[in-house]
């Protein structure tokens, strides 16, 4: 997915989910910044990051890492690997379907199915609530 969800929509749905402007800015930049620093080419562990089953596990280790230590920028981690893991699918399948023409992008919010934007989107909050409940806890 590109900065269309990992920076200005999720940017949009921490600040609908309590966070202040500062807060959104840093969960969204670091959900966006983080294709670069683990882009997916450049080895093995990084796909993980990037691909179902293994990107949701990763967004848990995150998220537990981000409610320890108040870590906004781990949140942003963890809202990255979840959004991938629904939009990418299972490790690459779409991407292949898509090279075959049948489907548009999957990294081109756009362009992507109704369900995948709503799957996308409520997988954010979720994860944006159960990290103030963890703190608030
Ligand atoms: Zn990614």
């Amino acid at each position: 997915m590109g900065p269309q969800v990992h920076l200005k929509l999720t940017r949009i749905w921490a600040m609908e989910e309590g966070f202040s402007e500062r807060e959104a800015e840093l969960i969204a930049h670091a959900d966006s910044g983080f294709d670069r620093r683990y882009p997916a080419r450049a080895s093995f562990v990084n796909i993980t990051r990037h691909f179902a089953p293994t990107a949701w596990i990763w967004s848990l280790r995150y998220l537990g890492l981000a409610a320890r230590w108040g870590d906004l920028m781990m949140l942003g981690y963890s809202l990255h690997c979840a959004q991938d893991g629904v939009a990418h699918g299972r490790i690459g399948t779409r991407h292949l379907v898509q090279a075959t023409g049948l489907r548009p992008n999957p990294d081109v919010w756009e362009a992507s199915p109704a369900g995948v934007k709503r799957r996308t989107e409520a997988v954010t909050r979720e994860r944006l609530r159960r990290f103030r409940k963890l703190r608030a806890a």
